[in-house]
């Protein structure tokens, strides 16, 4: 009887025919012409068309009103929170299941995260445990909401859609409502994922996008606000330009902004990346299918399916271990990586990382158990044929 790691790296194997990272992009477009063009024409940083273009094309796919381009999606982050009013002292609430970069861009604004626990499906911010943990923790005075623990206003809320698997928007949504919170969502891993035919960063007032290499499409490093409304992305803009004020030759900021524009060339790649996201989107689909032919029949393991009403993107192929069998999950590591099978357990909980020790936080036993059961496979495009 071959051991439960043993038989996940022969499944695994034999979707991949062989070593495979655990994310690599995929250039089979018009990468190098337009990245060529860029450089023909001398225009590779801070203005040119493939800016605007790549904007253009992001807000359709998405449905989004405006999409604005930024340097990476830690970025996207930080001026989305500034946007939504965050500002020092102010607590955010934001999954402990996440990549730091979520946490951090809180901090960034001066602000303190309030970590929130995962729901056990799909480790998105469970709605259900938010509802009870504010029930105990807050008060609404003048329509702000109070963490009465800690005498701070809890200004906003920063789901995340974990492996590109949508997070229950409409649930948050109403809660966020009832407790006058803005949200903000880190869409950095969904790109291609929907809700109710809805995509995911354009629920709430603000929706990030990451192009980094490990994402579903790169533009190298670069990052991406998506909005709703058009006055707010202007404003994104502006505070993404250094908060210079338009004129011909003179230089005048009216505020302190940031560098955190996308350059030319970063968004030549990523117009053509955005060309090839359907086929990719159908790859990756495809792939999950095969997956989950394979772990037929290997029990104590699930493969990470989709949430009802909802199409995933399936960046990250995911197995859960059942409970009982976290014991294993090391063993499995182990066993894959060494046969050339990249893999990797999920972040540990940011809760627990070192600089956030001491932030405020609602019980996290769901996140925990996450943490400890869940490890993502071989995810590569290129895996699922076409
Ligand atoms: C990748 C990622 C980010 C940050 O994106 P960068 O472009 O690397 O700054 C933020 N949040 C989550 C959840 C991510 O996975």
């Amino acid at each position: 009887m071959t051991s439960l790691a043993g038989q996940i790296a022969s499944a695994v194997a034999e979707i991949t025919g062989g070593k495979a990272p655990l994310h690599a992009p995929v250039f089979a477009g018009n990468e190098m012409r337009y990245v060529q063009d860029t450089i023909n024409s001398t225009f590779v940083s801070s203005v040119g068309e493939y800016v605007d273009r790549f904007e253009q094309d992001l807000a359709a796919f998405t449905g989004a009103g405006k999409a604005v381009a930024v340097v990476n999606g830690t970025a996207a982050l930080h001026i989305a929170l500034l946007l939504a009013g965050v500002a020092r002292g102010d607590e955010v609430i934001v999954p402990a299941l996440t990549f730091i970069a979520t946490v951090n861009a809180v901090s960034y604004c001066g602000a303190v995260p309030h970590f929130a626990d995962s729901e056990a499906d799909f480790g998105c911010l469970c709605p259900q445990k938010l509802r009870l943990h504010l029930e105990k923790t807050c008060e609404i005075r003048d329509g702000t909401c109070i963490n009465r623990e800690t005498g701070r206003i809890i200004r906003a809320m920063l789901p995340m859609h974990v492996f590109g698997h949508p997070a229950p928007m409409d649930e948050l949504m109403q809660l966020a409502e009832e407790y006058h919170l803005t949200v903000v969502e880190d869409a950095a891993e969904s790109l291609g994922s929907w809700r109710n035919n809805r995509h995911t960063g354009t629920f709430g007032l603000a929706g990030t996008l990451s192009f980094n290499g490990n994402k579903t499409i790169t533009t190298g490093g670069g990052g991406a606000i998506l909005f709703n409304d058009e006055a707010l992305a202007r404003r994104a803009k502006h505070l993404t330009t250094t908060a210079k004020m338009p004129h011909a030759w003179d230089y005048c900021h009216d505020e302190i902004g940031y560098n955190y524009r996308l350059p030319n060339i970063n968004a030549a790649l990523g117009c053509a990346q955005l060309e090839q996201l359907p086929d990719m989107l159908r790859s990756k689909r495809g792939l999950h299918g095969r997956y989950k032919q394979a772990f037929t029949g290997i029990d104590g393991i699930d493969l990470m399916g989709e949430p009802k009403g909802c199409q995933s993107n399936f960046w990250l192929q995911t197995l859960v271990l059942d409970e009982g069998q976290e014991h294993q999950r090391d063993v499995i590591l182990q066993t894959l990586n060494d046969a050339g099978l990249m893999s990797r357990p999920i972040w540990g909980l940011i809760s627990d990382q070192k600089p956030y020790h001491e932030a405020p936080r609602a019980p996290l036993d769901v996140a925990h158990s996450l943490a400890r059961r869940l490890i993502n496979i071989p995810s590569s495009a290129y895996l699922g044929g076409n």
